[in-house]
């Protein structure tokens, strides 16, 4: 006996009557109702509203705002939104006059029996509860007809139904409609606007009709039911002071605090591309049914996790949402209902649904860890809940939040009768959910007949949205749902769950080939030399400039190849060979051709320093490379502090033919340079986040197969003039310098001020009858500007080639050079090429020809990989994204740095082992770009995923900048 039983019955007789008498009132005050009947009418309405009424109070937010979305659909559409028709094959007799019975005494009982809504006459929409309703069942006898005509009849009228909108001024807005099928069967078919009842209400109706029915057809009495306490009315009451509340208004207005809202990722419509968005006659609403066992690990994770299974489905379809957009920080639509609970809130009938924006980080742990959190995150928004969800976009000016709404039904109750006998359901089938306005809904829900199962429907209801990737994210459930079953300790982010055919397709275009470089850079220049010695290798066109007025001069290959072998001969004699780094420190002049093959012919690498560059970078370019010798000319050394560097360097000046010995020790010479393709042949330098640029080495066969592995797209030969127009330290100039000069190629200086004035770049490409260009898309810009401003007598371009890399390109604004010289394709002119690429990935990654029909597409496409690269979109684990959805970009392949000179931790983070490579010890270099793949398989640049910027082409690192400013005393932060 408990203690409380045992105090009673201590008590005297009527010590214990009066306990019980406060008791029973105590069980009335919990369930009176909240609100009086009419109360929620004003004066005037009430004085208009018809006699015979039992109550009226208005349409709820959620009500009106289903209403207006039913309205919205397309006339005679087969599946007008939120207009639902539900079918049910049952096993029992049919009598006409108990099921008549059961049904009068349901719709006597329930007020939205007798309900209709007058949307127009009364100062706001009301809901209208008639005293007296009578709900009449038409019967159709199919009996006779053979079974599948009688299915196909059931199925005419449930495709009729669907398109049939209720008159919703008529109560009752709830039809039933009976097909007998056999002696022992027949299909029930109900047609309701959404607004009226939620499913919870529905099955529970039908519930009640099933066992009184049930009964009556016994010749038994239905079972008492009591009157209810509470009314659909009491649910609008509280809706209205959830409105009128500022501590839920701030509340939400919090939530809504820097919430992105959640756009879910379409592919683009390609040309072509029918099958993925046309489907004639295609089910929209996409099913599975997952095994036993699943549903018993879903309910064991929800035990671990304390939490109800709703939370374990809410948490999958969070993780697909994330999956498939890209994004760790997910919204989505949560689909709740305030129903009051206390006392008989359950019984009460009405729609009680609303959809919450359901914000979730998805972080990084366990399955368990992730159901709990997103079981914290619904206790948190529950008192909230009824705030209607027109009202909380308000808060953000009217802006859809979500896109994407997950539910989760279980009509528990129902199950209990459904299953008692009185009625047996064979199906539940044709269309048993409404259709939202959500464009992508994920109904859960637990079988009403089958109870062990879960299904999963998805609905789409946005043409934008392509099948193929509805059919895929179907997988995405699947899998994510299967491993939450199996495995609830995993880390959910340890697997990647897209279907082997994405993981293929994502695959397949890194599966580089290796190439077989036996040749160093300047061999391959002594070749062409060697064949036309007297061809012209560099032109520096000089300047007539009256400040700085200079010559013109050029070098012939066989010049060129004896200046630098005997530079190679002073070098070596100062100790240079293999891995041995070369500090240029030159003027844009025919001094860097003959410095750079000089420092590879010595079997060097070299390191180009700008004259330009402030003094104390260059003093931390020699230092960091630890460069032996500098190789310079005129007084450029004087920018450096040379008593500072100390007297370890060695100095080469040109122009001089002197030079400068470190006295201390001498170096050892060298006369064969030793070095093989994989020796270092530059270090670049690239802009740093720390504070400090990094070196990137690159071997002499990185830089060879750049050449040869875009040779048959190219073609470049002997008859081609280059410019080398960017400076020697940004890795454009590697592809402009030996564009040239592996070819047997021309190679033009540009003259530092030639390349700051569009203008006279354009005559100069036009004079040295240029044919390969390659700019950076904002250079290339003035450029078509330059050119649209040339006179007409103007000599013209003999351009063939125009390669953009260096920064995202905006196709359109290449619309006024097709319009001029064409695409190349469809008349003869410069073909356009648009390379994506990377210092650490040796110049060029990918190759994308342009064309005019590019104009019309406002992505920044950079194609396919050059063919011995291999490229990846991946999430932050490594793990490849579906289509359409950004991931970072990573590049393995013969063309990746051997790393950045003197920082190992940077280069294994930046370096990491490729989990696909079917080579041992092969590399991603992870770029930090962002790109995503459309389906047709063309890659899109996006943007960076951290603080890297782009000026003019140059990569900067804000970082660094951070880094320089809190250095100076005056700045703090
Ligand atoms: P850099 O190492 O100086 O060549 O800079 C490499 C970066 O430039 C890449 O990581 C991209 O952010 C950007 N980039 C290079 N080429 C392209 C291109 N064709 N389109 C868009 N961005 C590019
Ligand atoms: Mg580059």
């Amino acid at each position: 006996m408990s203690e409380l039983s045992q105090r009673i019955s201590a008590l005297s007789p009527e010590r214990r009557q009066l306990l019980e008498q406060l008791r029973a009132k105590k069980r009335a005050a919990e369930k009176a109702p909240l609100s009086e009947p009419f109360s929620l009418v004003s004066e005037e309405d009430r004085a208009k509203l018809p006699p015979d009424l039992a109550d009226a109070y208005p349409l709820t937010a959620v009500q009106l705002g289903m209403l207006y979305h039913m309205e919205l659909s397309p006339d005679g559409s087969s599946t007008p939104t939120y207009h639902n028709v539900n079918s049910f094959h049952l096993k029992s007799r049919f009598d006409s006059g108990a099921f008549e019975a059961a049904v009068a005494r349901v719709v006597a009982r329930h007020p939205i029996m007798r309900t209709a809504f007058d949307l127009t006459r009364y100062s706001e929409p009301l809901q209208l509860v008639y005293r007296t309703a009578y709900l009449s069942i038409e019967v159709d006898d199919l009996r006779g007809l053979d079974a599948e005509e009688g299915q196909r009849r059931i199925d005419e009228f449930v495709l009729e139904e669907n398109r049939r909108l209720v008159d919703l001024s008529v109560p009752p807005l709830i039809h039933y409609r009976v097909h007998r099928r056999t002696e022992d069967t027949f299909q029930l078919t109900l047609t309701e606007p959404h607004a009226i009842s939620d499913g919870w209400s529905t099955m529970s109706t039908l519930a009640e009709i099933f066992e009184d029915y049930g009964a009556l057809a016994r010749g038994e009495a239905p079972p008492e039911r009591q009157p209810l306490a509470t009314t659909y009315r009491d649910f609008v009451f509280l809706e209205r002071q959830i409105l009128a509340s500022p501590q839920a208004r701030d509340f939400w207005r919090s939530k809504l605090d820097e919430l992105e809202p959640e756009r879910l990722v379409r592919w683009p419509r390609m040309p072509g591309a029918g099958p993925q968005f046309e489907r004639p006659g295609a089910d929209h609403k996409p099913s599975i049914t997952f095994d036993p066992w699943v549903l018993l690990g879903l309910e064991r994770l929800a035990r671990q996790a304390g939490a109800p299974l709703k939370s374990v489905l809410l948490a999958a379809h969070c993780k697909v949402m994330g999956i498939s957009s890209g994004r760790t920080d997910v919204v989505t639509g949560l689909t709740t209902h305030g129903r009051l609970t206390e006392a008989d809130g359950e019984q009460v009938r009405g729609l009680f649904l609303n959809t919450l924006p359901f914000r979730l980080d998805l972080g990084s742990g366990s399955w368990l860890e992730l159901v709990e959190r997103t079981f914290a995150g619904e206790l948190e928004v529950m008192p909230y809940r009824r705030y209607p969800l027109a009202a909380i976009q308000r808060l953000r000016g009217g802006q859809v939040l979500f896109e994407s709404a997950f539910s989760y039904l279980h009509f528990h109750t129902v199950h209990n009768v459904m299953r008692s006998g009185s009625v047996d359901v064979f199906g539940h089938g044709n269309s048993d959910l409404s259709v939202t306005h959500f464009p992508l809904a994920a109904t859960f829900s637990r079988d009403p007949v089958k109870e062990v199962a879960i299904t999963l429907v998805l609905e789409k209801n946005d043409p934008g949205l392509a099948f193929e990737q509805v059919d895929l994210l179907m997988g995405y459930y699947r899998r994510v749902i299967e491993s939450m079953a199996a495995e609830p300790l995993a880390h959910h982010d340890v697997h990647c769950y897209l279907s082997d055919a994405e993981i293929e397709q994502a695959l397949s275009v890194s599966r580089p080939i290796r190439p077989r470089v036996a040749e160093l850079l300047h061999e391959r220049f002594t070749a062409r030399a060697a064949a036309k010695p007297r061809a012209i290798a560099v032109v520096d066109p000089g300047s007539t400039e009256p400040e700085s007025p200079a010559p013109a001069t050029r070098l012939t290959y066989g010049r060129l190849d004896e200046l630098s072998s005997r530079l190679a001969g002073r070098l070596r004699a100062l100790g240079v060979g293999p891995e041995v780094r070369v500090g240029l420190l030159l003027p844009r002049s025919l001094d860097i051709p003959i410095a750079i093959l000089g420092v590879l012919k010595a079997g060097g690498c070299y390191v180009p320093m700008d004259p330009a560059y402030p003094p104390a970078r260059l003093e931390f370019l020699l230092a960091d490379s630890g460069a032996k010798v500098l190789v310079t000319s005129g007084d450029l050394e004087a920018s450096l502090p040379l008593d500072r560097l100390g007297n370890e360097l060695a100095i080469i000046r040109l122009d001089q033919g002197r030079e400068r010995r470190p006295p201390a020790k001498k170096l050892e010479q060298r006369r064969e340079s030793g070095a093989t393709p994989d020796n270092a042949a530059y270090v670049i330098y690239t802009s740093g986040s720390t504070g400090q640029p990094k070196g990137v080495v690159i071997t002499h066969a990185s830089a060879i197969r750049l050449f040869d592995s875009t040779d048959r797209w190219f073609g470049f030969d002997s008859k081609d003039v280059w410019t080398l127009f960017h400076s020697f330290a940004f890795d454009f100039s590697v592809w402009e310098i030996w564009g040239a000069l592996l070819y047997g190629g021309r190679l033009v200086v540009v003259p530092y001020l030639t390349s700051r004035s569009p203008a006279a770049f354009r005559e100069l490409l036009a004079r040295e009858k240029v044919t390969v260009l390659n700019q950076t898309p904002s250079a290339f810009r003035q450029l078509i500007r330059a050119e649209g401003e040339a006179d007409e007598e103007a000599a013209p371009l003999a351009l063939r080639s125009v390669v953009f890399g260096g920064e995202a390109l905006e196709l359109q604004t290449l619309a006024p050079w097709f319009a001029r010289y064409g695409d190349g394709a469809t008349r003869p002119g410069p073909r356009l090429v648009n390379m994506y690429g990377i210092t650490e990935t040796t110049v060029h990654v990918t190759y994308r020809p342009l064309g005019q029909a590019d104009l019309a597409s406002t992505g920044s496409a950079i194609g396919g990989p050059i063919p011995d690269l291999a490229l990846l979109l991946v999430d932050p684990q490594l793990h490849p994204v579906p289509v359409a959805v950004p991931g970072e970009l990573l590049v393995g392949g013969a063309g990746l740095a051997r790393g950045y000179l003197g920082r190992p931790a940077l280069t294994a983070e930046r370096f990491v082992p490729d989990p696909f490579g079917s080579e041992p010890g092969a590399r991603l270099y992870r770029s930090g770009d962002l790109a995503r793949r459309l389906p047709d398989g063309e890659i899109e640049y996006l943007g960076r995923i951290d603080h890297q910027v782009k000026i003019r082409g140059f990569r900067i690192e804000l970082g660094e900048n951070e880094a320089a400013l809190v250095t100076q005393p005056q700045v703090a932060e």
